[in-house]
């Protein structure tokens, strides 16, 4: 649980921004007039992540080699404020910063080609991890599968339903979820749109969607899994040519509404489990890149 400390701040407590007195005395300001002592909150990276490896599971569900899900830099000991972001990319590394965050939680992390040099754009947001005291916990398909705090339980959710069941097989584990419905393809795709935003509909199914499949991110792939499961309807982010031409022939509707967003609840809703159980603040980083 969370770990109250006493830390030193400069000047009135009301002169602090926003956000400050949740952070570490290292970045207090350095122009010392009247210091005084305030009560701020942090909890030990270690704890975070610990809580957050179990919840997730991470070391039991499979994934892409190179997926690292974990703590991938460990850039500081004691956590202040969190961020959370879909990509670790510079804008979000950048963004975590400037809110100063000491944790950015994210689903796609920063290591998914194997070893490769430290230089370009990968060296820069290295470092200016480290150099900002800004740690990077990612999770991927532990993240996508959460059965609460998960990805495609938060799109389940968002469309007001409850999942029944899973499907999609991937290595030895199903990573979609499955959910009982009563719509047309378009009041399925208004609400959709509702939930999560820009949506496509490709493939061809029944006129009464009575059974959808959740996948998130690009999970157009899944289509011929869908109809063996039999679903009526695939929502997932993104899906190649071929995956709408699979849906048709297979008699599944498939709804593309975007890599980016179908990925935006599991973070969320990481952010606001540990902000709940560790008493720190936490924002969302957005960078939606319209796919
Ligand atoms: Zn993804």
């Amino acid at each position: 649980m969370a770990d109250r400390r006493w830390a030193l701040c400069a000047g009135p407590l009301k002169a602090m921004p926003e956000g400050e007195l949740g952070r570490r005395s290292s970045r207090a300001p350095l122009r010392w007039t009247t210091a005084r002592i305030v009560r701020a909150m942090t909890t030990s990276l270690h704890e975070i992540t610990r809580f957050l490896d179990e919840h997730l599971r991470v070391r039991d569900i499979p994934d892409e080699p190179n997926a690292l899900n974990g703590l991938q830099v460990e850039a500081t000991q004691e956590v202040g404020r969190i961020a959370c972001a879909v990509d670790a990319t510079e804008s979000s590394i950048e963004e975590a910063c400037r809110l100063r965050a000491d944790l950015l939680l994210v689903h796609h992390g920063l290591f998914w080609s194997g070893h490769r040099p430290i230089v370009g754009p990968h060296a820069r947001k290295i470092g200016r991890c480290f150099g900002s005291g800004l740690s990077v916990y990612s999770a991927h398909l532990p993240l996508d599968v959460h059965p609460e705090h998960g990805n495609n339980a938060g799109l389940v959710k968002a469309l007001g339903l409850t999942a029944d069941g899973t499907f999609g097989r991937y290595q030895d584990l199903d990573i979609g979820l499955t959910a009982a419905c009563d719509w047309t393809s378009a009041q399925l795709l208004e609400k959709v749109r509702a939930a999560v935003g820009p949506c496509k509909l490709a493939g061809r199914g029944p006129d009464r969607i009575r059974r959808v499949g959740v996948v998130s991110g690009g999970g157009g792939s899944f289509a011929s899994g869908a109809a063996r499961a039999g679903l009526d309807a695939l929502l997932t982010g993104e899906g190649a040519h071929h995956t709408a031409l699979e849906a048709e022939e297979r008699g599944v509707h498939l709804l593309l509404a975007g890599h980016y967003r179908t990925e935006t609840f599991g973070v969320k809703a990481l952010g606001e489990l540990l902000a709940g159980r560790f008493g720190l603040p936490w924002s969302f980083v957005e960078h939606d890149t319209g796919l």
